[in-house]
């Protein structure tokens, strides 16, 4: 049986970082984001239900979906904000799905699903364990400020428009405190992929 676990975090926690650790120690990871990105692609089903629904006027001269068009449409309107969600989470989960399957049939011991809302949008039944990375507050907006060159302010109002990463500890089986270096970070997914029987190249 192969293990599946939902890796989690808040913007610039440091979730892409131990992602990347994961990755160079021969885990495979399926990125939400990544899928979320392809499902909307153009002839995808996810795709033809957004025209559906949005119409024509939410595409670019080359067909594919504008973002920044549809995104000032859903900013206006909740109702239409969960009209998208509903077109796109089934798409992510099922395509998500699929990929972890194909990765089982491949023979993978391990499986990491990288997924920055795995609290918030309930996803967590796609996995069998999760692992959230952690900062306090200062450092994630330090860090935050200086990655995406942004104020304090807007640095604040991105961390605050999230569920707070004190509240995700408490959902989370396993906890990467991520204050320190890069090296401590590392240390402490050695010790998970210890303690969770993981066989990593190290
Ligand atoms: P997320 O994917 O959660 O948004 P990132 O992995 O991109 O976060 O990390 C946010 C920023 O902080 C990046 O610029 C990254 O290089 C930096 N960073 C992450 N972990 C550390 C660390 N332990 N020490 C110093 N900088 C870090």
């Amino acid at each position: 049986m192969a293990l599946t676990i939902g890796l989690t975090g808040g913007i610039a926690s440091g979730k892409s970082t131990v992602s990347q650790m994961f990755k160079e120690a021969g885990i495979v990871v399926i990125d939400a984001d990544v899928i979320a990105r392809k499902v909307v692609e153009v002839g995808e089903e996810a795709y033809e239900q957004i025209v559906q629904a949005f119409g024509k006027d939410i595409l670019s001269t080359d067909k594919t979906i504008d973002r920044p068009k549809l995104g000032s449409v859903i900013f206006f309107s909740e109702e239409k904000r969960l009209l998208l969600n509903s077109i796109v989470h089934p798409a992510v989960r099922k395509q998500m799905l699929i990929e972890k399957e194909e990765y089982m049939n491949n023979g993978e011991k391990t499986i990491i699903l990288d997924i920055p809302l795995l609290f918030e949008s309930k996803l967590t039944a796609l996995v069998d364990r999760t692992l959230l990375v952690y900062v306090d507050y200062e450092t994630q907006l330090a860090r935050l400020m200086e990655r995406n060159n942004l104020s304090k302010e807007d640095a604040k109002a991105r961390i605050q428009s999230q569920m707070p990463l004190k509240e995700k500890i408490k959902l989370a089986d396993a906890v990467i405190n991520n204050n320190g270096t890069i090296e401590a970070t590392k240390n402490q997914l050695h010790e998970i992929c210890d303690q969770w029987d993981i066989q990593i190249k190290s």
